[in-house]
């Protein structure tokens, strides 16, 4: 019986495998004579590569093996597991799909299946783990590079690499892992080999930043050690800044919880803010500058809206700005662009504010969630309102960017931006122009945001929104000290 071998170079690639699995099956090679090879490893039986059959086999099956999507992607992420079995697994279940079932993976209890469905799994969520827990650190004496030092159970760097490219485009960083490694340039991934984790930088300022970020934002309330370990599994810690703190919070969090119901017996909180209103207590969730904030945000994961997102779409404008306009979430163009306001909505804002003649670039402008959240329908993006949970999940960031800034207006543009800054339960279009004086002092007022009025669809409507949203805006121009 004709023994081979194939040697995968690199293991984790599906290119390699598909290549190889490819040729053993125009050959007629079942999957018990192959000998799947890594690395440095020999075939036990000295089987002859298998790119040699063509030279020794007198007979090719030409015709082409079809196999579904669904097998592709679960070969593309079967590969990327340390199980040394799993490149024979997947030639046995391609054997099987193309010598007549064909409808294998529609056998869910099949031991292969099982098997592959389960490696799977595991290399996603390592994936999802890495995406999450990444931290890049400064790189001493550079600017603007940064490294992380990260250990994934299997091989994904190559799978994951694409990702940070996504999120961290203007970044120049690199990811080391005991395996492998990767950096990127601003242009360009390049992979290398596997390094130590003393090639990568141990500390750096935003680790500080990062701890005072999440003891701030850490509810003892909610407190749930057992989800906290699966979400965050203690193999990781040692990656994140915060999880230093962690044992400290925990064990603090039953008195915080006491002290927190004892202030609230003396003093109940009112959920509605009318022309008294008081901003959420996380204001003081605020570290030092929009700077630093705004680091600290370009990394946060406080709520799923960051996966699908290219990336965090921060405040802009001056720090000492008089007025502040909070829209609802970054749209398709700001997202790319990572600027808000530059989209047709932007536009149309800008349009009003020249009207008025005021000035764009004295106000400082941001939205209440930062990252854009949206549904796919074919190869457009479409806007999805965000819900109350992605609102208060990423309030922390707004209400640093108000103490930081402390204006003198707040413009809240739509629904969302309101129930941001003054609470649940705002009627917006009862109470649209009206001004109310927040507990700083700050006074603020919402109005209607300029996506709704491009959304009317009749002129007249549009017409009649436009002149509510400019109406409205009016009040700013008697605002001193528009610069
Ligand atoms: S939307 Fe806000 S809270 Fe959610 S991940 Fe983005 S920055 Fe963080």
């Amino acid at each position: 019986m004709a023994r081979w071998s194939v040697r995968i170079d690199p293991p984790w690639s599906l290119d390699a495998w598909r290549d190889a699995a490819r040729l053993a099956l125009r050959h007629a090679v079942p999957p018990e004579q192959l000998d799947w090879l890594h690395g440095e490893e020999a075939s036990l039986l000295d089987a002859p590569p298998l790119q040699t059959i063509e030279a020794v086999a007198d007979t090719a099956h030409d015709a082409p093996t079809y196999v579904s999507k669904a097998f592709v992607e679960l070969a593309a992420t079967c590969v990327c597991h340390r199980d040394p079995q799993r490149l024979p697994l997947l030639y046995r279940m391609l054997w099987r799909i193309a010598h007549g079932e064909r409808g294998l993976l529609a056998t869910p209890t099949d031991p292969d299946v099982l098997r592959a469905t389960a490696l799977s799994q595991a290399v996603r969520r390592d994936s999802h783990k890495m995406k999450a827990f990444v931290r890049f650190r400064e790189v001493p004496g550079e600017q603007d590079a940064f490294i992380a030092w990260f250990e994934p159970d299997h091989l994904i760097v190559d799978r994951v690499a694409p990702f940070f490219a996504r999120r961290f485009t203007g970044m120049r960083w690199a990811i080391l892992t005991p395996s492998r490694s990767v950096r990127w340039d601003g242009h360009v991934l390049t992979f290398g080999p596997g390094r130590t984790q003393a090639d990568a930088p141990t500390d750096d300022a935003r680790e500080e930043l990062w701890r005072t970020y999440y003891a701030n934002i850490f509810n003892p309330a909610r407190l749930n050690t057992r989800m906290m370990q699966q979400e965050m599994p203690a193999k990781y810690w040692k990656h994140l800044p915060e999880a230093a703190l962690l044992p400290q919070l925990v064990r603090d969090a039953g008195d915080r919880v006491q002290e927190m119901h004892d202030r609230e017996a003396q003093a109940p909180r009112r959920r509605i803010p009318q022309p008294a209103s008081g901003l959420p207590v996380v204001a003081k969730a605020a570290p030092a500058t929009l700077d630093t904030l705004r680091d600290a945000a370009s990394a946060c994961r406080r709520c799923p809206l960051w996966e699908p997102a290219t990336q965090t779409v921060f405040g802009e404008g001056p720090a000492d700005a008089s007025i502040m306009l909070v829209g609802e979430q970054p749209g398709d163009s700001e997202d790319l662009s990572g600027h808000p306001f530059v989209g047709p909505a932007g536009q149309l804002l800008d349009r009003a504010l020249r009207e008025l003649g005021i000035e764009r670039s004295a106000l400082y402008m941001t939205n209440a969630v930062k990252h854009f959240r949206f549904e796919r329908r074919g190869k457009r993006r479409i806007h999805s309102k965000p819900q109350i949970t992605h609102v208060n999940a990423c309030r922390p960031w707004l209400m640093g960017e108000i103490e930081n800034v402390r204006p003198q207006v707040i413009v809240c543009l739509g629904a969302t931006a309101a129930t941001a800054v003054f609470g649940a339960g705002f009627n917006l279009m009862a109470n649209h122009g009206r001004w109310h004086v927040l507990d700083d002092g700050t006074r603020a007022f919402a109005t209607v945001h300029p996506s709704w009025v491009l959304r009317q669809t009749a002129d007249a409507a549009r017409d009649g929104a436009y002149q509510l949203l400019k109406g409205d805006l009016q009040q700013l121009v008697e605002v001193k000290r528009i610069r």
